[in-house]
């Protein structure tokens, strides 16, 4: 089912969901499960699987030379939600990039998804790699998100990129897409980023999900302003509990949020990870119930493929 009809059906309830990452590269998937089976008391409706982006990797030569070649360190994001729908019944929604990924090889992907009975999908940029500056499209492949939902969109019209195939079993996907309460780090300004979200919207996007946020006062505010932007889709907030001192620092360098001065003393005041964990619990609970109470249609969880924090915030809140 589409991430719209959960919501029309769940006729005004809350739902839970979440978001995993692939296991690095030759890890067993029985360890991605074991995170999952936790959860699945909550009922998610649906469960994001992430696409890990291109990282240069260095293949020691032997006489002191290196190799450097390009790979993904999480592959398997569509293996994994086929199978995630096989095993608990759920409807697993892959992340798709422009980064890295050709039009055409995009196009095959979705044609898996759409054979493996997949109903929702992600389109996403992606993020540029650790060396760069600044994000560098695959050659062949899109610059922006925008780009790529109408991609999907036409594909959902029987449109696939070199031909139209009339009257073809057609896809019909419908599309998530990233929003920014706080803006995105590269836009120059709210205004030009709302702009941006709108183009991703009248593209053929149907659902928003949020960047992580700390303080219900900048969701709040980003849905008053995309209302006047007239983006009308539903917005899913993305909660991530924090959990290691080491995230006051990181969160704010790599995706440009601010962290609430109570929460900062907080977590500062701990003498253990596990104290760190207990704060950043208590904090998303807070959060999830304040959202939860003005009636947001989902709250979907950033897991990084761990669920014992995930499950005491789900039991507190759901
Ligand atoms: P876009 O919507 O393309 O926007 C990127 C930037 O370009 C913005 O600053 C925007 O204002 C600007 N822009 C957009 N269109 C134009 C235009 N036409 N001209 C000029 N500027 C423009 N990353 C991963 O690698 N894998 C994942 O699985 C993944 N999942 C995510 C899930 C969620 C819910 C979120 C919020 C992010 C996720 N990301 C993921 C991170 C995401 O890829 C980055 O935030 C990325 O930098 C931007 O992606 P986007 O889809 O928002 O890009």
């Amino acid at each position: 089912m589409k991430v719209t009809e959960h919501i029309v059906k769940a006729s005004g309830k809350t739902l839970f969901s979440f978001e995993i990452i692939p296991p690095q590269k030759g890890s067993n998937i029985q360890d991605l499960y074991s995170n999952i089976d936790p959860l699945m008391e909550f009922n998610p409706p649906f469960i994001d699987v992430t696409t890990s982006r291109e990282e240069y990797v260095y293949i020691d030569k032997g006489n002191g030379l290196f190799d450097r070649k390009i790979t993904r360190m999480r592959p398997g994001t569509v293996g994994i939600c086929a199978s995630l729908q096989h095993k608990y019944d759920v409807d697993a929604i892959p992340h798709v990039l422009c980064g890295g990924f050709t039009k055409e090889e995009t196009e095959y992907m979705l044609v898996d998804c759409h054979y493996l009975g997949i109903q929702n999908v992600m389109a996403l940029r992606g993020d540029a790699m650790k060396h760069q500056r600044y994000f560098e499209p695959a050659k062949g492949g899109h610059n922006y998100a925008s780009e790529l939902v109408n991609q999907i969109h036409e594909l959902n019209q029987g449109k696939y990129l070199n031909e139209t195939i009339e009257g073809g079993d057609k896809s019909d996907f419908c599309i998530g897409v990233a929003g920014y309460p706080e803006k995105h780090l590269e836009a120059p300004s709210m205004d030009f980023d709302l702009k941006k979200l709108k183009e991703k919207v009248d593209a053929g996007a149907d659902y928003i999900v949020t960047q992580m946020f700390f303080d219900n006062v900048s969701f709040f505010e980003f849905i008053k302003k995309i209302k006047e932007y007239g983006i009308n889709v539903p917005v899913i907030p993305g909660i991530k509990p924090i959990a290691v001192k080491k995230h006051l620092q990181l969160l704010p360098q790599v995706f440009k949020i601010d962290l609430p001065e109570a929460l900062v003393t907080e977590v500062e005041k701990c003498k253990s990870n596990s104290e760190v964990r207990r704060v950043g619990i208590e904090w998303a609970i807070q959060q999830s119930k304040e959202l939860k109470e003005a009636g947001v249609p989902v709250l979907h969880y950033y897991s990084m493929g761990k669920s014992d924090n995930i499950k005491a915030i789900a039991q507190a809140v759901f």
